[in-house]
């Protein structure tokens, strides 16, 4: 369970998505029974997962599905591979996306799945073994009209593939739409690879400009070196924002005049972390957290920043790379410090979109160009942060308050125009 072991009571990320929730409900003038309508997923699957591996002996697995929301359109969410993953840890997750696909005005609700593995401990055939038990188990909710799943941390292109592929084997056709996040070769976006962290920096860009701090000779820290952390190191050194600290699972390294990311990445596809990196320094991966920085980007895991270290962040800027990154407690200590956090949902929201660019195109079987790809997706996210911005700033909320309250409001009126079944 991903519990949030330094608040005085011990909390979940669940509570804090809640607790948000909660504040956007009251802000917005609704009642109690909106909240409860909004707390708790429509439809949620545990599911068992046999493994047979490689050298002979078996085991079983957890897996699930969450489908947190549908007024706005099919579920739409990540699976995740860790060794952390449980129910409430997805629920929440799921909730965000619905909140994340609102906001964004993206014709989907909200969903994510995952499976409590550590996928490093399991070679290729094993976790392709996996995916495809766990995709058949699950194969009942998911589809291009009702939940769509795409990667999060621990899966990937090959990840979806996978998926794709069974799910298209129970229906005993072809079935491109039930993923995104998928394989140019197979009906993949342009593009949709580095989406998230294209957004992450678009929006991170917007962030420095409105603390009045210069993009060109900005220091950055990033936490995690993945799918998304290490997009967004990369992008952030292309707008001339000097990165000078990064860690993923295994350590962090800094660099006082800024890391080299292209030959970090080499180094990273050579040996699989960013630790023992040459000309940098080795350092904890919770001093990257409180570096002597303007920006940070947690891009890894929920709860990173909470009560304990929320005092010690430098940074005046944060934009939330990772779901969940910062502890209601830490929020409330990094708001009262006048530090700006710009919030998961609105932060991340790139990938989703260009998963609704990715089902777009194949609803049309007509594929734009990367530049096309990329056009789009930065206009999006910038209108985003002007909406919540100017939605903050007219009703002295924060950031994900704001963002939070835009959302809950327009998937509330979509259920009051569909109104109760029956
Ligand atoms: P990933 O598996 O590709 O990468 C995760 C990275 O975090 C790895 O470098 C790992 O070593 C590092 N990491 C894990 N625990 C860490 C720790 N305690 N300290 C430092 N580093 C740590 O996953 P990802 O897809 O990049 O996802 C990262 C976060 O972004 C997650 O919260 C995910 O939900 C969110 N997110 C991902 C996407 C997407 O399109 N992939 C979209 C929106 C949000």
């Amino acid at each position: 369970m991903t519990t949030v072991v330094h608040e005085a009571v011990q909390r979940t990320v669940l509570d804090d998505a809640r607790e948000q929730l909660a504040s956007a409900v009251e802000t917005l003038g609704f009642g109690p029974s909106v909240f409860a309508m909004l707390a708790e997923p429509r439809r949620e699957i545990s599911v068992s997962i046999p493994l047979r591996r490689d050298d002979g002996t078996s085991e079983v697995l957890r897996g699930y599905r969450v489908q947190h929301n549908y007024s706005r359109g099919p579920g739409k969410g990540g699976v995740r591979f860790d060794a952390r993953v449980d129910i409430e840890e997805v629920r929440a997750l799921a909730m965000w996306m619905t909140w994340k696909c609102a906001l964004l005005d993206v014709p989907y609700g909200g969903a994510k799945g995952g499976v409590r593995v550590d996928p490093r401990r399991y070679s290729t055939a094993e976790l392709e073994r996996i995916t495809r038990r766990y995709t058949s188990e699950i194969a009942p909710l998911i589809g291009p009209d009702t939940d769509i799943p795409a990667p999060d941390i621990g899966t990937d292109e090959q990840t979806m593939a996978w998926m794709m592929d069974t799910y298209s084997a129970v229906r005993g056709h072809t079935v491109l739409g039930v993923v995104t996040g998928k394989p140019i070769a197979l009906g993949g976006s342009q593009g949709r690879a580095a989406s998230t962290s294209r957004g992450v920096v678009a929006v991170a860009v917007e962030a420095l400009g409105h603390a009045g701090i210069d993009v060109r000779g900005a220091r950055a820290a990033v936490q995690g070196f993945g799918k998304v952390g290490r997009g967004a190191a990369r992008f952030l050194a292309e707008e001339g924002v000097k990165v000078l600290a990064v860690s993923d699972v295994y350590g962090g390294i800094h660099d006082r005049s800024g890391l080299d990311i292209a030959a970090l990445e080499r180094y990273v596809d050579e040996t699989g972390s960013i630790v023992g990196f040459p000309d940098a320094e080795p350092i904890s991966g919770e001093d990257v957290l409180t570096a002597d920085v303007d920006l940070l980007v947690p891009a890894a895991v929920e709860g990173v920043v909470h009560a304990g270290n929320a005092g010690e962040i430098r940074a005046r800027v944060i934009v939330e790379g990772a779901n969940g990154p910062l502890t209601g407690e830490a929020d409330r200590i990094l708001e009262s410090r006048g530090v700006l956090v710009v919030p998961d949902i609105l932060a991340n929201a790139g990938g989703v979109v260009v998963s609704y660019f990715e089902w777009v195109q194949a609803n049309q079987s007509y594929w734009w160009s990367e530049g096309e790809v990329n056009e789009r997706l930065v206009d999006r996210m910038t209108r985003a942060w002007r909406d919540v911005l100017s939605y903050a700033r007219q009703r002295r909320l924060t950031l994900r308050l704001a963002a939070t309250c835009m959302a809950v409001e327009r998937v509330y009126r979509a259920h009051e125009l569909r109104g109760l079944y029956p």
